[in-house]
């Protein structure tokens, strides 16, 4: 049909031929960005302490960024894994050489990083002959994405309803809870899942002690040990990878949002004895690691592994937790905590989250929502001092209208 066709001369709702799974605010539509802000059409302008849900790491045009896109743009898009793609070659050699992982498979999104993961576990298992090593366990209040292995490898029950029906082969165990973790781990458990900063169930870090015991449970029953870094990853929490605060390596990561800058790439980093079992014809995507994607990731840790990036991630961590402390206390009545590392910060409200994002929003300041009611605040990585005071007296402002 033609879009005259659908044109009756009434009010026509824009988005009547989308499905209904997302409700952006109408009216608001961003046209352009500039590092940490974004404008709409007429000029207004907002402070984007969202970063497309820690996607746009560098901000919006980072001219290394752009570069990096165009001129590939202008040469080759797409080659197809039948052949060899030496960006993406070049872009897994730094990935491991910057981590536990010793080989790497792309993907385009965290869910299909996850995916290759839970496979990659699997598959280690069948490798050696133990096929009946297929559980894996995961923890509540876990997202891990959207397609059905992720959607079970998080139990979460709201995002499984009607999608997920039967036992595909994950166990849930409560977050934290080392002694049902220790009773759930049966001779048929192949490895463990878990986001070593939870995201969307509410900031919340894995604790160092529940870490540590993981991986000496993995240890002890031959299990794998997966982390989801897709959010927390890239430098969000101030190390390049979350876990190496931990003293813990783990055998399986996956990584998105945040290495493609705003382009989609989703990566799965594993060590070698997972790795070398993933075969020609064990796994693969059409699009994975292909130039456009590639390039960008590698221009992406061009900024990323410039000296001086990762500290002032955790010092501006630092300066925002403390002023979102001052926060609290002037508001005790409206927020009450926060949490998280690095520029993954979250905020638990007293009043409800929903109100606070959009009072902070109609102020032009960008965040999201997270589980626990919090709001969460990811701002670009490479944030400017001014524009976290901007932050911080629009939080105040904002908050001071909840005041009675
Ligand atoms: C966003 C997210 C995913 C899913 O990534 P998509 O790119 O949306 O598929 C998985 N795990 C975590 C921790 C995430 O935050």
């Amino acid at each position: 049909m033609s879009e005259n066709a659908v044109n009756t001369g009434q009010q026509e709702d824009p988005r009547a031929a989308l499905w209904p799974n997302y409700s952006p605010p109408d009216g608001l539509i961003f046209t352009h960005g500039k590092g940490s802000e974004l404008f709409t059409e007429s000029g207004d302008s907002y402070l984007d302490c969202l970063s497309g849900i820690a996607v746009t790491s560098f901000g919006h045009s980072h001219p290394h960024l752009v570069n990096a896109l165009t001129e590939q743009a202008s040469k080759l898009w797409h080659l197809s894994n039948v052949f060899r793609i030496p960006a993406a070659e070049q872009l897994a050699r730094r990935l491991v050489a910057n981590s536990f992982a010793d080989s790497v498979f792309f993907a385009n999104s965290g869910t299909e990083a996850i995916e290759a993961g839970l496979k990659a576990m699997r598959g280690f298992h069948a490798a050696q002959g133990n096929e009946e090593r297929f559980r894996i366990i995961g923890f509540t209040e876990s997202f891990h994405g959207r397609t059905i292995a992720a959607l079970a490898a998080a139990g979460n029950n709201s995002h499984m309803q009607n999608f997920v029906p039967t036992d595909y082969g994950f166990d849930q165990v409560e977050w934290e809870n080392l002694d049902a973790l220790k009773s759930t781990i049966g001779s048929n458990t192949a490895g463990i899942v878990l986001e070593t900063i939870q995201g969307e169930g509410g900031i919340r870090p894995v604790s160092k002690s529940f870490l540590q015991a993981v991986r000496n449970l993995c240890d002890e029953h031959g299990l794998l040990l997966m982390v989801d870094e897709v959010q927390c990853g890239v430098g969000r929490s101030g190390n390049l990878f979350a876990y190496e605060s931990y003293g813990i390596r783990p055998d399986v990561m996956a990584l998105a949002k945040g290495l493609g800058g705003g382009f989609p790439i989703g990566v799965c980093l594993s060590t070698q004895e997972v790795g070398q079992t993933m075969v020609v014809g064990t796994h693969g995507s059409t699009f994975g690691g292909n130039p456009l994607a590639a390039v960008v990731g590698n221009a992406v840790l061009d900024l990323m592994l410039e000296d001086g990036l990762l500290d002032s991630v955790k010092s501006k961590g630092q300066f925002f937790g403390e002023k979102i402390e001052q926060l609290i206390a002037k508001y005790p009545d409206a927020i009450e905590s926060v949490h998280g590392q690095g520029l993954m910060l979250g905020i638990k409200c007293k009043v409800p989250n929903t109100d606070v994002l959009v009072k902070l929003r109609d102020n032009k300041l960008l965040v999201g929502k997270s589980g626990s009611n919090m709001i969460r605040l990811l701002p670009p990585l490479n944030i400017s001092q001014e524009h976290i005071e901007k932050a911080i007296s629009i939080l105040d402002v904002t908050l001071a209208e909840f005041k009675e």
